[in-house]
This record gives structure tokens, sequence and C-alpha cells, in this order.
């Protein structure tokens, strides 16, 4: 089938969501969601014990600006000045939309917003609906959308970014039967996630894989690609395990990959006595992130020892909430982790009665999960939970090589190295009213050469029938997506050193020239899946290394293994420290012609904010804005 749209929005998360609804808003009517599933993605799919969203302070005498906002983002480094003033901006408006259509963020008697700190936020602007913030978001969106009769095809595969010459020019997706569609459109929004899907290790829901890969055979540019956060997460159920799931002081195991021979206490071969050990564990709660600035003494030397039991020692790590460890004292904690305790009225018993007294919802909530924290033990890694780089846009969300391409949400790498918690959310919201903006303003009219684009679909049909029929590869697709997925998480993920470029290019082109076995719609549709996927794993693990070519060294959540760096006390490793510069510099990649191209171009600063009223009316009167 064939289909004919102004505008394609691909991904119905948090911010493809919000981006149909502005559109719609601003009477762009010709538009249509195509989505894996309103019940797909990593937005209505996830959560954290209090998941976060970031926004302008907006609570009591403590003042606050778009310009202070800008900088805290700015200052997460990497970050263009101009994309984080528009985050910033946008804040607002994208906070009191999701307000208005119902999402229920706490305010007091009088209607003020209250906020908490959370990491790198210098205020107190962050704000959360409980652990499923996201979710509420997306459900009061849907609810929108719906009624706005904004038309929806989902069980939609999206396997093709179609572009036609340096504009982006429709999609091809593959429907529940298994059978192409091939879409044409004006502008497409690209609102398809995080990419979940390269980590064998990943707190991302299991649906979620991403398809960011799409784009990066497209020729887009991407940015900062290197930049993601890593956490410890339960995978069993996919959670992070931060706040009190690590503050009662679980009992930390491994055993042998059975998951129940040779179990041992692995945590005190590095550790004095189990006081020190606890009082890290305790830091862990809410130092969730792995962070290169937390170690050698800090509590991310956790996530490395959970890192190597679990990808080197090919063991299996569990938090056991039943026991205390061998030798627990209260008295040898560390005095906040004791005082914390005390005022929580835990200072007794074993983690789970502690888990019991101070949190019983995190019992409840793996308990509806299937996990009984009282029978069982909580197999955990150190897994990937969010990319801070992603595809390269400006700040009115337009992809900087590829007209009439818009990546909103996640696959926008707007951020840098860090970020503060809750700005993901944020910045999804915000880059969906620019995006939506500019269509309006400036994509209204048809420009797509017709030719052309049945030129472009009917080269790429052909290209996905001839892969789909190639049969010489005797692996399934779900031995490659383990294969460059397990590649990911040794290499591409918390802890890095060792270039394995040629093994993820080899996989490529296996795939490429031979094909994978697969059978029915759904194996169709995984096997097409894989082809973006492991071109994406390459592409990261380019970027990866030519970051380490340069010298950027170990920073955010990535450790950098270097012989002749700093040694790790206790593990015998040595690391590179950070060099500092490349913080004012935007790591660039682009995939062109078969081959990965980096290079570093200079964070554009924050704009100047000394804008003269009747000035900018002028400006905004005659659409100046856009140029
Ligand atoms: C455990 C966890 C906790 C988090 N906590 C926080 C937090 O506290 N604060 C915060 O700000 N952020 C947090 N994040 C990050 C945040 O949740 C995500 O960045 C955000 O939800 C992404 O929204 P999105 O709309 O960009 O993408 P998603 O919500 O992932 O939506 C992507 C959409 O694209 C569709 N799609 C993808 N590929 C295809 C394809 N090939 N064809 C068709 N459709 C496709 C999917 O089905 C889905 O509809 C957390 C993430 C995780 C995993």
């Amino acid at each position: 089938m064939n289909y004919s749209v102004h505008t394609l929005i691909l991904g119905s998360g948090a911010a493809g969501l919000n981006t149909a609804l502005q559109l719609k808003s601003l009477g762009v009517d010709d538009i249509l969601i195509l989505t894996e599933g309103l019940d797909q993605g990593t937005s209505i799919n996830t959560g954290s014990d209090k998941q976060t969203y970031y926004k302008l302070g907006m609570y009591g005498n403590t003042p606050d600006s778009p310009v202070q906002l800008a900088g805290t983002l700015f200052n997460g480094g990497c970050v263009h000045g101009d994309i984080a003033l528009a985050e910033a901006a946008l804040s607002v408006r994208g906070f009191y939309n999701l307000v208005n259509l119902g999402v229920p963020f706490p305010h007091d008697r009088h209607g003020q917003y209250i906020g908490y700190k959370t990491d790198h936020d210098p205020f107190c602007r962050a704000t959360s609906c409980g652990p499923y913030t996201s979710r509420e978001m997306c459900l009061k969106l849907i609810d929108a959308v719906k009624r706005a009769d904004i038309p929806i095809m989902e069980q939609r595969t999206a396997v093709s970014l179609l572009t036609v010459k340096d504009r982006a020019a429709g999609a091809i997706t593959l429907n529940e039967n298994g059978e192409f569609e091939v879409f044409r459109a004006e502008n497409v929004v690209f609102a398809v996630g995080g990419p979940g899907g390269l980590y064998k290790e990943s707190v991302y829901p299991a649906v979620h894989t991403g398809a960011i890969g799409l784009a990066l055979k497209a020729g887009a540019l991407a940015r900062n690609l290197p930049e993601s956060q890593f956490g410890l997460s339960s995978v069993k159920f996919r959670w992070n395990v931060s706040g009190t799931y690590m503050q009662v002081l679980p009992r930390v195991i491994s055993t042998a990959a059975d998951g129940v021979s040779d179990e041992r206490e692995f945590l005190p071969e590095h550790y004095a006595g189990a006081g020190e050990m606890n009082s890290m564990l305790f830091l862990k709660g809410y130092q969730w992130p792995f962070d290169t600035t937390k170690i050698p003494n800090g509590s991310s030397m956790i996530d490395i020892l959970v890192y190597i039991e679990t990808v080197i020692r090919k063991r299996r790590v569990f938090l056991d909430y039943r026991a205390n460890c061998a030798g627990f004292s209260f008295d040898a904690l560390s005095r906040e982790a004791y005082e914390y305790l005390e005022k929580s009225n835990a200072l007794f018993g074993t983690p789970l009665e502690r888990l019991a007294k101070m949190n019983r919802p995190a019992i409840d909530l793996y308990a509806d999960h299937g996990i009984d924290l009282s029978k069982e033990p909580l197999e955990v890694a150190v897994c990937a939970q969010h990319n801070n780089g992603g595809l390269a846009a400006n700040d009115w969300w337009e992809s900087e090589n590829i007209k009439h391409l818009f990546p909103v949400g996640e696959v926008n790498g707007s951020h840098g190295v860090t970020r503060p918690g809750g700005s993901a959310l944020n910045a999804g919201q915000a880059g969906a009213f620019r995006a939506a903006e500019y269509i309006a303003a400036r994509y209204r009219e048809y420009s797509l050469d017709e030719t052309l684009f049945e030129q472009a679909a009917t080269n790429e049909l052909a290209f996905l029938n001839q892969y789909l029929t190639r049969n010489r590869n005797s692996n399934d697709w779900q031995a490659e997506r383990l294969e460059f997925q397990a590649r990911m998480t040794a290499h591409g993920a918390q802890i890095r050193g060792e270039n394995v470029c040629t093994a993820a290019w080899s996989q490529y082109t296996r795939l490429l020239e031979q094909g994978t076995q697969w059978r029915g719609p759904n194996g169709k549709a995984e096997a097409l899946r894989n082809l973006q996927l492991c071109l994406a794993h390459a592409v990261y693990l380019e970027a990866i290394a030519a970051s380490i070519r340069q010298g950027v060294g170990s920073r955010g959540s990535a450790l950098e293994l270097y012989p002749d760096g700093v040694e790790l006390p206790g593990i015998g490793w040595r690391y590179r420290m950070e060099n500092r510069e490349f913080r004012s510099q935007v790591q660039m990649t682009r995939f062109d012609n078969g081959e990965v191209k980096n290079y570093w171009e200079p964070c554009r600063p924050l704009p100047e904010c000394n804008g003269w009223f009747e000035n900018i009316w002028n400006d905004y009167r005659e659409q100046k804005i856009y140029e």
C-alpha cells in the first residue's frame, strides 16, 4: 500500500504525541502518527523510584529564568547554547501544557508547583508524579491526540527512512501481516526514542529498541553519540535499583552462570570491611548513574565491581533482601548512612524489613511483576538507561543536514556529558513545540519531487526485499541481535577502551551479504530491525573509538581503560582521566558512503538576551525568527 501525508510522525512516545498535538493546534491537519503501538516505547513503559520531570523553577521566592536554566543545561558540557536556551524557554509551556491535559504534578493550595533537587541541579527545579511520570504524560497526551482526531496507525515497524537528495521524503514500514507500506511525506517528525535495543544489559523497556539506525543509514548527522547513562538495574523486570533499594543495604551476591551454584559475596574482596562497603552501597541509592567522578573512592566502584562479575567473570549478580551481609553492623556505617536509617526508624532487622518500613510500595512494585523479594534474590546488572547524544538538529529541532527531518525526544542528541535528572522529559516536550512551530511556519507547502520520491522508494524496497531473501546465514535474527548487544555491553557501555569496530562491521557486512534466518511477519520485522540496529551499533562504536583516539578520556558515565593511565586501586585497572578541553566541543558523527566520519565543533555559546519588545515583536510578525 502507498500513502501520502503532509507530516508523518514516527513514534508515539511523549515527544511524538506532543508534536502531533501541537501541529494540529497550529492548523497542520494532514498528519499521521505511525507507531509500533501506543503501548510501546520507553515513555509509557518505564519509570523509577520517583521519575523526574525537570522544569523552570516556579515555587516561592526562589528566582529562576530561562537564561539560568539554560546555563544549567549548558554546563553539562558539549551542549550548544542556543539549543539549551530553547529547551529552557519552552520549559514552562511544555510543563503547563501537561498540567492542562491533566497530568497530576503536585501543587500546593495556592497553585504553586513545588520542586525538589535532582542530580546536576543547582535549584529545586525537579518535579514528579511518582514512579510513572512519563506514563502519566503519555496517557494524557494519548487522550488529547484521540480527542483531536489525529489518525494513528499502530503495529507498524518503520524499516526505512526515505530521503531525496538532502531532504526527508517519507518512510517504509512493515505492517502486522509483514507487508511493506510506503509513506510519502513532506515532513518527517522522527520520534523513535533512545537506542534501547543496542545493549544486552538494558533498563529500557524490553519492547523498546529504538530506530536511530534508520536515520544514520540515511546519512543524518549525529551529535555526542558516546554520551550515555548507565546504572544498576534489575533485569528480570527492568527497573533502576536506586533510592531505598540500595539505602536498606541488601546483601550483594554473585553466582555461577546457572544463577544458583557457587554463591558468594564478592564486594568484600574490595572493601576493608562491611562498614565501608555498606556505606558505599548506601550512597548508590541517590548517586544512581555510573559516574567517573565517583571513583576510585566513591559509590561508582560498586558498578565497576558488578561489571567485573557479570561481563568479565561471566557470573550473575543479585541483591538479596532476605539477610544482612556477613559481618553486618549498623555501628560500622558512615555517619550519613547511619543517621538516614536512624531518622527513618530503620535501624533494625533484615534489608527486606527495612524496605517494608521505609518504602512498602518498592516491594509491591516487584510483587506486581512476579518477583517476591521475600522468596528470591533480585538479579541486577549495570544497564544502559539513556542516550544523551543522538541526532544533530538545530534549535528548531530540524536535522542539521537533512531538511524536513525533525528528530524529537530522546533520539535528538541535545544533551551533553551530564544533564540534570528529568531534563530528558523536558527536552522531549520543548522539542515538540519547536518542531511543530517551524513546520507550521515554514513547511506548510508541498515541495517534494514526486518522481524522485518514487525512485527512492523503489530502490529502497528492492534493497529490503533482497536482504530478506538472502539465506546464506545459519544464524537466526535472535542470535545476531545478541551478538551486537553483547559487544555493546562489553565495549560500548560504561567501560571502554578496546576497539571492536572491525568485529562490528564484519557482523554488519555478514547481515547485508548473507541475510539472517527469520519466520513469520514478526520474524521479518525483527530481521529488518537488526539491520538498522547493527548499523547503529557500528556507528556508535566508531564514535567511541574516535573519542578515545582524540584523547577525550573518562567522563560522564563512561570509563576509558588506558595502560598508561591512573591506577584504580584494588582491581589492577588503569584509566585515562578526562581532558576537560573537550567539554567545550561537540562530537559530530556521520555515516556517509559506507564510512563513518567524526569531527569536533566548538559549542555555540548561550545567546545574549538583551532584546527590546518592539524589535522582537517586529521580527516575530515578519517571521524573521525562523531565519
Ligand atoms: C528506567 C528509565 C528511567 C527513566 N527515568 C527518567 C526520569 O526520571 N526523567 C527523565 O527525564 N527521563 C527519564 N528516562 C528517559 C525518558 O523516559 C526517555 O528519554 C523518554 O521517555 C523518551 O521519550 P521519547 O518520546 O523520545 O521516546 P519513546 O517514549 O521511547 O517513544 C518512542 C516511540 O517510537 C516508536 N518506535 C521506535 N522504533 C520504531 C520503529 N522502527 N517503527 C515504528 N515505531 C517505532 C516506539 O514504539 C514508541 O512509540 C528514563 C528512562 C528509563 C529507561
